[in-house]
Parts: structure tokens; C-alpha cells; sequence
């Protein structure tokens, strides 16, 4: 599998945090430069994984929290 997986001890010592108190928490497609936020009417939000419009290991909407995941690529944004 190469798409994201629940993960191990050892990568949630790499998780960042949520940008928002209170949000719920993607793991780390919060920090990814492949995550789209979309929301909906209601005020709930979804996290799109772009990555899967080209690669099918990765599913449109990831079960969250993603806690490892291969295709990680840590955004500018969050880079600090
Ligand atoms: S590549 Fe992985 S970490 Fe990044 S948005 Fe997709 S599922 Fe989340």
C-alpha cells in the first residue's frame, strides 16, 4: 500500500498540529501541499487529497486522521 495508512507510534511524533482550536484534526494532510480544504453548506469541512486525481493509491477523501502517509509533502505554508 502506498497511499495513507493509520499509522505508528513513530509518526505521530511527526504530526503537526491543527491550525485551528477545535477543528477536527486531519493528521497530516493539515500540513500537506496535496490537501484541499472544501466545505460544505453546513459548515463542515472535508480535506481532498489532490494527489488522487493521478495516482490511485490515494483516495479522494482520505479517512482522517491520516497519521502516515508516502505521499506527504509538507506545504510552504506550513515549513515555517
Ligand atoms: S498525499 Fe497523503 S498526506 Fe497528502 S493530502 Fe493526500 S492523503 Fe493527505
Amino acid at each position: 500500500m502506498r497511499g495513507p495508512e493509520r499509522g505508528t507510534l513513530r509518526a505521530v511524533a511527526q504530526l503537526p498540529v491543527s491550525p485551528v482550536p477545535g477543528r477536527p484534526y486531519g493528521g497530516l494532510c493539515e500540513a500537506c501541499v496535496h490537501r484541499r480544504e472544501v466545505p460544505n453548506t453546513r459548515g463542515s469541512r472535508f480535506l481532498l487529497c489532490q494527489r488522487s486525481r493521478w495516482d490511485p493509491a490515494y483516495p479522494r477523501y482520505p479517512r482522517l486522521p491520516v497519521e502516515r502517509c508516502n505521499g506527504f509533502a509538507r506545504s510552504a505554508a506550513e515549513a515555517g
